[in-house]
C-alpha cells in the first residue's frame, strides 16, 4: 500500500502471497488471491481489474448485484465469490450472480441451493463454511456436524462442493483453526481451502490455503458504516 496509483496494495499482496507459497514449499500458482471488494465502489475496483486481477469476493448479495453487472460487461472473465451469509430468499439472486458460494452452512440453505440450481440451470462451486471456533454469533456448521453435513450436501443433494471455508475467531491464534479445516477437508478428499485474510494469509498458506481472501491489504481500510 502507500501507492496512490493504479493498483493500490495489489502488487505487494501478490508478492507476499507468492513468497509465502515458496516458503511453504508450495507452487506459487497453488494459491489464488481473492480481492475482497465489499464496501468499495467501481472507482476503487476498476484499477484492480485494469492491473489484470480477476478473482473477487463480496459478502452481500444486494451490494454485489448493484455494482458487478456493469463491471462484468467490461471484463467478462471476472470470477466473483460470495463470502458472506446467504439468506434463503436471496438464493436465486446469488446463483445468478456468483461463480462460487463459499458460505453453505446449514441444511435449509443447502436444500434451497440444490432446488434452485436445478431450476435455474446454474451450478456455481460450493464451499462448506465451518465455524471452527464454535462462535455463537458466527455463521458456519459446527465442526462436529461438518462430516455429516458435507456428506449430505454431496451425496443426497449433489451440490458441487469443491472445498471448505472458515473465519477464525479474531482473538485467537488462527493456526489451529486452519489446521482443523485442512483436516476435515482431507478426510473428504476436498481440495479447495478458503482461509486467511489480510492479517493472517501467510499463515493460512502454510496450512494449505488454496484461496486467501484479502480486502484491507489491497483496498485499504473500509469505511465503517455498519457491522462489517
Ligand atoms: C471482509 C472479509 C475478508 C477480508 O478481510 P480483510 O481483513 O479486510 O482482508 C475476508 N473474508 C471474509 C469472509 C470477509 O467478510
Amino acid at each position: 500500500m502507500g501507492d496512490d496509483s493504479s493498483d493500490s496494495g495489489l502488487g505487494a499482496v501478490q508478492d507476499a502471497v507468492a513468497a509465502a507459497a515458496r516458503d511453504a514449499g508450495r507452487p506459487v500458482d497453488s494459491v489464488a488471491l481473492m480481492a475482497v471488494s465489499k464496501t468499495h465502489g467501481p472507482d476503487r475496483i476498476a484499477p484492480v481489474l485494469e492491473a489484470g486481477h480477476r478473482l473477487f469476493g463480496e459478502n452481500r448479495v444486494q451490494e454485489a448485484a448493484g455494482k458487478w453487472p456493469p463491471l462484468r460487461d467490461a471484463w467478462p472473465d471476472i470470477r466473483l465469490h460470495l463470502i458472506g451469509p446467504l439468506q434463503t430468499n436471496k438464493v436465486r439472486d446469488a446463483l445468478a450472480l456468483f461463480d462460487a458460494i463459499q458460505t453453505v452452512d446449514r441444511p435449509k440453505l443447502a436444500e434451497r441451493l440444490a432446488r434452485d440450481m436445478d431450476a435455474l440451470g446454474r451450478h456455481p462451486d460450493c464451499f462448506i463454511q465451518v465455524n471452527t471456533g464454535k462462535e455463537p454469533q458466527k455463521a458456519g456448521i459446527a465442526p462436529e456436524d461438518a462430516d455429516a453435513f458435507i456428506a449430505d450436501c454431496r451425496t443426497r443433494l449433489t451440490l458441487p462442493v469443491v472445498g471448505l471455508m472458515c473465519i477464525p475467531p479474531v482473538d485467537e491464534s488462527p493456526a489451529p483453526h486452519f489446521a482443523l479445516l485442512a483436516k476435515i477437508a482431507a478426510r473428504h478428499g476436498l481440495t479447495e481451502l478458503s482461509m486467511g485474510m489480510s492479517a493472517d494469509f501467510r499463515e493460512a498458506i502454510r496450512f494449505g490455503a488454496t484461496i486467501v481472501r484479502v480486502g484491507t491489504a489491497i483496498f485499504g481500510i473500509r469505511p465503517p458504516p455498519n457491522d462489517r
